[in-house]
């Protein structure tokens, strides 16, 4: 039997309509949630997530304020633009379109966003959070695509507690967020990176595959387990320029669930931008409203 489809874009939709709701009611209380996008240069892929999400944001009523900013803006400038948006109370969240030219510190840049509106969860205060299971003592947020991840895997009933986990990709944004996200549900994690040995081995003896790599067919069918549910987490172009992700086709045949590219993780992602915001908004709202 092939396997259940992880529909993303079909659960992100329904999510941003049952967020376009919580907005509207935020927003009779004189509260629009809003969310500053910071563009720097023309990379054109990154033009098209930017787009995307402030196109989400329109359609699920937080209002969205896009800052494009030169190429050779100096590092100084950028972080004048995030200070400004730190201070701005229209503003519940702010996202730095990443990847950033080469003279600036993505690094130093993330760190300025003040952490009660790092809605990307990239900050060290939200990654300190999640470490210490903090997130829901309203410290951070959760990095978009792992809890995404994490969303979609509960949508489908996935049972994690126990289960096996192999995270492939060890990055600060997806893998290590990713693997201390099914640790905290109790899955027994393992987090396998470029310098892994015997990664088929090691993937083969996961209930559960997510793979964050950037390459096409890093994730072949012989190397999962029959049932495994298999996320696919990566964005990459084959020969043709068609959209793949890292999972070979074939695995359909034999995992439990499957996460398709595009439509699986991607559209997840920006639905949890877009709850982060609604978050932010809420935490900011709690902490203004006196209370009698
Ligand atoms: P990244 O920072 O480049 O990290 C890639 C990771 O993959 C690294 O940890 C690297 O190991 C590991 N790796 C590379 N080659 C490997 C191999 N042959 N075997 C095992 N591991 C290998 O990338 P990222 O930012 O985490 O993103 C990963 C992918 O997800 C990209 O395709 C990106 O476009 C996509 N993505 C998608 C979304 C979405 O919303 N759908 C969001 C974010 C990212 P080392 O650490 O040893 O170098």
């Amino acid at each position: 039997m092939p396997a259940r489809l992880l529909d993303g874009s079909a659960l992100s939709a329904a999510l941003r309509r049952a967020l376009a709701g919580d907005v509207e009611a935020l927003s009779s209380t004189g509260r629009r949630p809003g969310l500053a996008v910071v563009l720097v240069g023309d990379d054109p892929a990154s033009q098209v997530y930017v787009r995307n999400k402030v196109r989400a944001c329109a359609d699920a009523g937080i209002r969205s304020e896009l800052r494009r900013l030169p190429d050779d803006v100096t590092e100084a400038g950028l972080l004048d633009v995030i200070e400004r948006f730190n201070a701005d109370d229209g503003i519940d969240g702010i996202l730095v379109q990443m990847p950033l030219p080469p003279h600036l510190s993505p690094a130093r840049v993330l760190e300025t966003i003040g952490v009660d509106k790092d809605v990307d969860g990239f900050h060290l205060s939200s990654a300190g959070a999640l470490l210490h299971g903090r997130i829901e003592d309203g410290i951070g947020f959760l990095p978009c695509t792992p809890y995404g991840v994490m969303r979609l895997l509960d949508s489908a009933a996935v049972p994690i507690a126990g289960r096996h986990a192999v995270v492939i990709g060890r990055s600060n944004t997806v893998g290590k967020p990713m693997a201390l996200m099914l640790l905290a549900r109790d899955a027994t994690v393992t987090l396998c990176h470029s310098r892994t040995r015997d990664l088929p081995e090691i993937v083969r003896t996961g209930d559960i595959v997510v793979s964050a790599v950037g390459r096409a067919a890093t994730v072949t069918a012989d190397m999962i387990k029959p049932g495994a549910a298999v996320v696919d987490v990566g964005i990459n172009r084959d020969a043709a320029g068609k959209l793949v992700g890292d999972v070979d086709a074939t695995v359909r045949e034999v995992a439990g669930w499957l996460s398709p590219v595009p439509g699986g993780v991607g559209p997840m992602t920006i639905a949890m931008l877009l709850e982060n915001t609604v978050l932010a908004a809420r935490r900011r709202q709690a902490h203004t409203t006196p209370t009698t």
